[in-house]
């Protein structure tokens, strides 16, 4: 039974300013559409979750590190970082657990830096890719990170063929979800009143791939490691959505979805 106190909220770092096309299949190339780059602080009796860290303190340097090709296509705003947002609204960083990142591309763990000696969940299998040297996954421009791997001793959940129970009450699941990296995951967070999100982080990255069952377009789709895996964890998460309607989705980089999270702070642009 989810416990009392635990709650979400959503951390908003800043926006990708990209076009529907992007998003989604048969989007349109002149619909302008700001991708969320944030995360979401899950507030638990136990520990607090940060699961993705969205733009850190030290992006614009990070980005540096990006193909030119990269940079001259993706325009963005930063707000504040997580570190700053956590800091003015007076959170007390010794409740903070973990960070959880759905997967370690760039616009999801930039502000891992910014969390010294907080462990950071993984997978073995993104573990493994983040030692790697893939362009868009940053885990290779940090060191000293504290990386706890993630087992999934939880048996079949949800149509996912195994699972992890952070804290044993089932109000945080962990599934795997491997397709755009090899160890990307999904997060459940159930809470006392009910009502439930699905963290899906890049799985797809507008709803209309969810609701028009239309998954990314096909260049993104190009960088997933197993377009395959993507295709079969989006087919188990509509399945879901189909046996339970009332399940809030949130793909990491929907604004839509983040409005349904209440905010830890105003966004601001950052300094
Ligand atoms: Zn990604
Ligand atoms: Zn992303």
């Amino acid at each position: 039974m989810p416990p009392r106190g635990l709650a979400v909220f959503s951390v908003m770092t800043g926006v990708n300013h990209r076009v529907a096309a992007y998003g989604y299949r048969g989007g349109s190339l002149f619909e302008r559409r700001d991708f969320s780059i944030g995360g979401v602080l899950v507030k638990h009796p136990q520990g607090d979750l940060l699961i993705d860290t969205g733009f850190g303190r030290d992006f614009r340097e990070q980005f540096r590190t990006m193909p030119w090709i990269f940079r001259a296509v993706t325009f963005y705003t930063l707000w504040q970082p997580a570190t700053e947002q956590l800091k003015i609204t007076g959170y007390d960083r010794k409740s903070l657990r973990a960070i959880l990142p759905t997967h370690s591309h760039w616009d999801h763990i930039s502000g891992l830096p910014d969390f010294p000696g907080v462990p950071v969940w993984v997978t073995p299998r993104e573990h493994e890719f983040i030692r790697g040297a893939d362009t868009f996954q940053w885990g290779r421009l940090f060191s000293g990170i504290r990386y706890e791997e993630l087992g999934f001793e939880g048996g079949p959940c949800l149509g996912f063929p195994a699972s992890h129970d952070v804290y044993g009450d089932g109000s945080i699941v962990v599934v795997p979800a491997p397709g755009h990296t090899p160890g990307s995951v999904i997060i459940f967070v159930t809470l006392h009143n009910g009502l439930r999100y699905a963290f899906v982080g890049d799985l797809v990255w507008q709803l209309e791939g969810m609701d028009q069952r239309e998954e990314r377009p096909w260049i993104s789709r190009r960088s997933d490691s197993d377009a395959e895996g993507t295709r079969e964890n989006l087919l188990r998460m509509i399945a879901i959505k189909e046996r339970l309607p009332e399940l809030i989705i949130v793909p990491a980089h929907d604004m839509r979805a983040f409005a349904k999270l209440p905010a830890l702070s105003q966004p601001r642009s950052g300094t």
